[in-house]
């Protein structure tokens, strides 16, 4: 937390009080001070643009991609043009989506995901941006969503464009390696053990295992290539999700950056046009973000606390 406010009168000074306390005694004023600063920017502008990206969902359990400095996590996600070339890329990524795949799909949404909802119930939200395939917005309860890099729980077929739920693939994928994913999902996702696994946002798990002998689905309908339904990195986003989200930029009052670095351009094009547009920008974020220069108001903290106690500022008893 990078606000401060002084102590009120009468009140121990920080100076005289034991380290651990001082530290807890002034991230909770900070946390205050932020809670304050939020609800008084979201109750002064009437429509707001929401961005939200991976970090909105780390409390959900599923990690982000890149730390609070914008490094790395783990090594870079698949781009599409490897995935597309090479029978190998694509059976090492099934390979690791399967195993992935269920705590994504199970997760539930957490304080941010329910404000965030809430704000949209109350007319405050114009149109709700998110960079993350989870669902967890809708699962919350908000209406209006753009998943600008898709849903994970579908697969879409390269050939016919069919679309097919993600879950006939896991099921698929279990029935046809039965040597490869002994149990119902096999390595356990949830534990970063010595293997190495660990999983990224887009439910692909980093494994050690080898997975030549994996076979890997095609299209039931056409026998063509399956993908994930998501935007790979190197892919475009679709046209008309971006016409979409422009156009509701154009109408909102404000925007609101929840849990992204903004390292992305397909999500970062929008905070830009914000700014040209001289529109206010505030970014909830624990790290660095491409927008803080451009921001009103930055803050760095918990997404959910932050998000959750200014709802709660603005709309006492709202949950
Ligand atoms: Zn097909």
């Amino acid at each position: 937390m990078s606000l401060q406010r002084n102590p009120p009168d009468g009140a121990p000074s920080p100076q005289q009080l034991p380290d651990g306390l001082m530290d807890e005694q002034r991230r909770a004023a900070a946390v205050e001070e932020a809670v304050h600063q939020l609800s008084l920017h979201l109750s002064g502008h009437r429509r707001w643009f929401v961005l939200t990206g991976a970090g909105c969902s780390t409390e959900s359990g599923i990690p982000a991609y890149r730390d609070e400095t914008g490094a790395w996590r783990h090594k870079p996600p698949i781009q599409l043009h490897e995935f597309m070339g090479s029978e190998s890329v694509r059976r090492r990524y099934w390979a690791r989506s399967f195993v992935g795949f269920p705590r994504v799909h199970r997760a539930l949404p957490n304080a941010a995901h329910h404000a965030l909802a809430q704000l949209e119930r109350q007319d405050r939200v114009r149109l709700l941006v998110t960079q993350n395939v989870d669902l967890l917005h809708q699962k919350a309860g908000s209406q209006n969503v753009i998943d600008l890099h898709g849903q994970l729980a579908w697969v879409a077929c390269l050939g016919c464009r069919s679309l097919i739920e993600r879950e006939r693939v896991q099921h698929w994928l279990a029935a046809n390696n039965p040597t490869l994913f002994a149990h119902d999902g096999a390595p356990d996702p949830d534990q970063r053990d010595a293997s190495g696994h660990a999983l990224a946002p887009d439910g692909d798990a980093q494994l050690a295992l080898d997975v030549s002998g994996l076979q890997i689905p095609p299209c039931p309908s056409c026998g063509g290539l399956l993908k994930p339904n998501v935007v790979f990195f190197g892919e475009t986003v679709p046209p008309q999700k971006v016409r979409d989200s422009y156009a509701a930029l154009e109408e909102a009052d404000a925007v609101l950056v929840v849990g992204s670095s903004l390292a992305v351009f397909s999500g970062y094009r929008f905070v830009r046009r914000a700014a040209e547009l001289r529109k206010p920008i505030v970014v909830v974020n624990s790290g660095m973000t491409r927008a803080d220069a451009l921001a009103q108001l930055k803050l760095s903290g918990p997404c959910g606390a932050l998000l959750d106690g200014a709802l709660q500022l603005l709309s006492p008893g709202a949950a």
